[in-house]
């Protein structure tokens, strides 16, 4: 692990489930976080000039010594989150695809890109990318393994060194993949994890890093953002989102079924991606109702062979009780579950009907299990009621023809068609938000890209009579340049953009 020197209290990292102790961590100071990120940028300058070749040797390493720890990194996730060991090994699978994906790619997305160089057609124009150094990655608790190495993963690919805040609630799967990673890599201080609350967050954020990529709330995103201002940090902020699905009369119902029960209670509803909300056409909705409360009942609870797992932190469970109370208090139905069924950290799936936007169950991200359902009379409405949302993270439709016409229309950063959260699984799509989701993207090439430097080369290969990058100009040269503005610009000249709109236009 990365040394903590200055503070000699530690964090106990318990079981969500029992309230059994698991383990305890050093409580990382600010000296501590910039002399991790110290040690980081020295590792760095030697990753950053690599070859690609070398560093996808050590990348595949890292990614067949996690593969070996699978079951371990599961039983540990079981324990330190609260998730069923089957999603927590669902998670360290997505995981390692989007290290493969990172190491696959990297050297395709950072190519060299030769462009037009416009008038100056005797020049030469590049664009290349490279390595930022160092990243900051600030990681959330209900995935602790799969999002936070959206980032790292992308981030050590494009030539960078990672320093790691893991939740507090969850850093013991983050220093076993530490250990995996002094393991396997040259440098031991290419992936470091710095450990503690949120205190050792905010140092993380105003150390001297070259990106900040935060996920958790829109209200830390905040002031994370604000933390890195001081010094000019870019961040990258994954905030969660309030998801919508919308279910047209045309849908097979039984399969939009299946896709809202698993979308809204996987990892008990605690994913940035969970469906949030369902908007259903009049003509199907109670048949599409039925069909949710007959799977629901389904589902099983806690224990080693159930569905859901317990919640990750009491502090969420408040959370879900109050947009339950709030709900109900204004009108809401309640089909299963609901705020008497919740027994410590354990929440019955909650199916809610006669819902709307007055109330946090359908406007605030409740972060649970929870699956509201609101009937719309038309499309159009749906869609209106979907974009309604200071959100804009993922979202899914069900529906026939019209599916893919309904899912441009949405207003967010991600959108799965006749399934739920496909998008993230996919680690060619880029991932991320608009509005209170926040905004950059991890995984596929923009997620490699994310955590490069653009720079751009004009090269000049000949030189031309006419240079317009020096004072020595012939005396007639306003006249001439007069002549160039008509003859490149003026009326009657054949463009590219003309070119362009005529071909738009047909
Ligand atoms: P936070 O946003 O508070 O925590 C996310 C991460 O930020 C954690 O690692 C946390 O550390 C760290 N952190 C906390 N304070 C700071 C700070 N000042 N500077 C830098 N980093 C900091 O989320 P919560 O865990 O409190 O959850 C609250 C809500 O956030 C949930 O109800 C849910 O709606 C949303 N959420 C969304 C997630 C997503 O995937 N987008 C993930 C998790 C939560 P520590 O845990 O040690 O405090």
């Amino acid at each position: 692990m990365a040394t903590a020197t200055q503070t000699p209290e530690r964090l106990s990292s318990y079981n969500p489930a029992t309230g059994e102790l698991i383990g305890s961590v050093p409580i990382f100071s600010a000296a501590d976080v910039d002399a991790a990120v110290a040690r980081a940028r020295v590792a760095a300058q030697t990753w950053s000039t690599r070859t690609f070749a070398a560093r996808t040797e050590e990348l595949v390493a890292f990614r067949k010594a996690l593969a070996a720890a699978a079951d371990d990194l599961a039983a540990l996730m079981h324990r330190e989150n609260g998730k069923p060991e089957l999603e927590a090994l669902v998670e360290v699978m997505m995981s390692l695809g989007h290290v493969q994906h990172a190491t696959a790619i990297a050297s395709q997305a950072m190519a060299t890109r030769k462009v037009s160089a416009g008038m100056l057609a005797n020049f030469r124009a590049t664009i290349s990318y490279h390595p930022l150094g160092v990243i900051g990655v600030i990681g959330p608790w209900n995935y602790p393994l799969f999002t936070p190495m959206g980032s790292i993963a992308y981030a050590l690919a494009a030539g960078n060194a990672v320093v790691w805040k893991p939740s507090e609630l969850t850093p013991l799967v983050a220093l076993e993949v530490e250990k995996i990673a002094k393991k396997t890599f040259a440098l031991p201080d290419l992936l470091q994890v710095v450990t503690g609350a949120g205190a050792t967050g905010a140092a993380l954020a105003k150390a001297a890093v070259d990106k900040v990529a935060f996920t958790g709330s829109a209200a830390t995103g905040k002031r994370v953002m604000m933390a890195a201002a001081e010094r000019l940090t870019p961040v990258l902020l994954e905030l969660g989102g309030k998801d919508p699905m919308i279910v047209d009369s045309d849908a097979d119902l039984e399969k939009a079924a299946e896709a809202a029960v698993y979308g809204a209670l996987t990892n008990a509803g605690q994913a940035c991606v969970s469906v949030e909300r369902v908007y259903v056409a009049e003509a199907v909705h109670d048949r599409f109702v039925d069909e949710v409360v007959k799977q629901v009942r389904e589902l099983k609870v806690g224990g080693d062979d159930g569905h859901l797992g317990a919640m990750t932190s009491p502090a969420q469970v408040d959370i879900v009780r109050d947009h339950l109370q709030d709900a109900i208090a204004k009108g809401a139905k309640v089909l299963t579950g609901g705020p008497d069924a919740i027994s410590g950290s354990y929440i019955q799936p909650t199916v809610l009907t006669g819902v709307d936007h007055r109330m946090k169950v359908m406007t605030e991200e409740t972060f649970g299990p929870v699956l509201p359902i609101a009937k719309v009379h038309s499309v159009d409405e749906a869609v209106q009621l979907a974009n309604d949302s200071k959100y804009g993270l993922g979202s899914s439709v069900f529906a026939g023809k019209a599916a893919r016409s309904i899912a441009d229309r949405l207003r967010a950063g991600m959108t799965s068609v006749n399934s739920v959260m496909a998008f993230a699984g996919i680690p060619s799509l880029p991932f991320g938000g608009i509005g209170d989701s926040g905004f950059g993207r991890i995984h596929g090439e923009e997620g490699v890209r994310e955590f490069t430097r653009v720079k751009s080369t004009a090269e000049q290969a000949f030189s031309l009579p006419l240079n317009m990058m020096t004072f020595r100009q012939p005396k007639d040269m306003t006249k001439r340049l007069r002549g160039m503005i008509k003859q490149l610009y003026g009326e009657g000249v054949v463009s590219r953009a003309g070119d362009v709109l005529r071909k738009l236009r047909k």
